[in-house]
């Protein structure tokens, strides 16, 4: 979500409790914010600017400020970024990690507001935690021009903004998108949003939301195929871990205040556990298994564009008997974000959960 304010709301200023580069968090909750989660909106931020091909501001220029919930009369019911000064204030009052608000706040910081569906959809593809996960066709009651023109596309139409976005960047690529974004101030209407988007690729917008043509090897050949919504997620890690021989392994949290690496907590995916620490591993396409010791869960996506599955989003594992699957071929061709987590009723933990990952070039035998 996102409103464009005039000015800056006129409170008594929250206490801030951490600071990184580019944010600063501020909370009115009793809650600890795990240690290095100011690290973690920083690198976010930077994966974001790395996607768009745009430079982060060398300053602190964004305020996160984490609000309580009142069940019964939310102040926002969720997150909000706004323009505030020469930066971008992010109030939520339910998570304390908003991937998607922060992608938000690169762009006001970047380039010029665009029609909402645009502003909307580019934040939701690239938050790899999004709601919505299943990747349906485009739905035939769905109007395109209604979405196109939309001055602030309702939450529920979301994931057509996110459809119309990710296969622009299906398309066109990041390239296209930035050039279309550009094209499409906001207050646009929907003729003028067809005709920019004429105009830069020379066909109609129309072709975004209609079957394409993908040409599989012989014998299938050239095929008509329906259009889905596209998994990506960011790669916000800092120093990779190496792989040894055919392993990479590691740590989840130790802890949360205490734990330099620890991000959190954060609820959206409470089942999973809600402190984590986050990796990068570099996959290439191979066969790979996944051991993984509790507390809790690990998740991992890849963070390149991917149209073809049914249903996107991370791949997990629960807490349980030690997950052993028989390893499954990943066409990985990009980094491959991980994220191994616990719940924050865990912690300290001695023996943090680990997760080991191991790649073979040959299917099991
Ligand atoms: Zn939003």
């Amino acid at each position: 979500m996102s409103r464009v304010l005039a000015c800056a709301p006129q409170e008594a200023k929250l206490p801030v409790v951490a600071r990184g580069r580019y944010v600063e968090i501020a909370s009115e909750r009793d809650e600890p914010v795990c240690r290095g989660t100011a690290a973690y909106m920083d690198r976010v931020i930077e994966a974001v600017f790395a996607v768009i091909d745009e430079t982060p501001p060398d300053r602190r220029f964004v305020r996160f400020e984490w609000l309580e919930l009142d069940e019964d009369d939310p102040v926002i019911g969720g997150g909000r970024a706004s323009f505030a000064g020469d930066g971008v204030l992010i109030r939520s009052d339910v998570y304390l990690v908003e991937e998607h608000e922060l992608v938000h706040a690169v762009q006001m910081m970047s380039w010029p507001m665009p029609n909402d569906f645009l502003f909307e959809g580019y934040a939701v593809l690239l938050d790899g935690k999004r709601l919505w996960h299943d990747a349906y066709p485009w739905p035939q009651s769905a109007s395109l021009d209604d979405l196109l023109e939309a001055p602030n596309v309702a939450y529920e139409d979301y994931d057509l903004a996110w459809f119309v976005v990710s296969q622009i960047a299906l398309d066109h690529g990041f390239e296209g998108l930035r050039d279309f974004w550009h094209a499409v101030p906001r207050g646009s209407s929907a003729a003028e949003v067809r005709a920019a988007y004429q105009a830069l690729f020379g066909r109609s917008i129309d072709a975004l939301v209609e079957p394409y043509v993908v040409d599989y090897p012989d014998p299938i050949g050239p095929t008509e195929v329906e259009r889905r919504a596209c998994d990506f997620a960011l790669c916000p890690a800092g120093e990779p871990a190496m792989w040894q021989q055919n392993q990479w392994s590691a740590l989840g949290p130790a802890g949360c205040e205490d734990d330099p690496d620890a991000i959190g907590p954060d609820q959206r995916l409470l089942e999973w556990g809600d402190v984590w620490r986050d990796y990068t591993l570099f996959g290439e396409p191979a066969y790979y298994g996944f051991d993984y010791h509790a507390k809790t869960s690990f998740s991992v996506s890849a963070c390149e564009l991917n149209c073809d599955n049914v249903a996107t989003g991370i791949e997990n594992s629960f807490e349980g008997p030690p997950f052993l699957s028989d390893p499954v071929f990943r066409g990985w061709q990009s980094p491959v974000r991980v994220e191994v987590r616990a719940a924050r009723s865990d912690l300290p933990a001695a023996a943090p959960g680990a997760l080991t990952v191991t790649r073979s070039s040959e299917p099991p035998g």
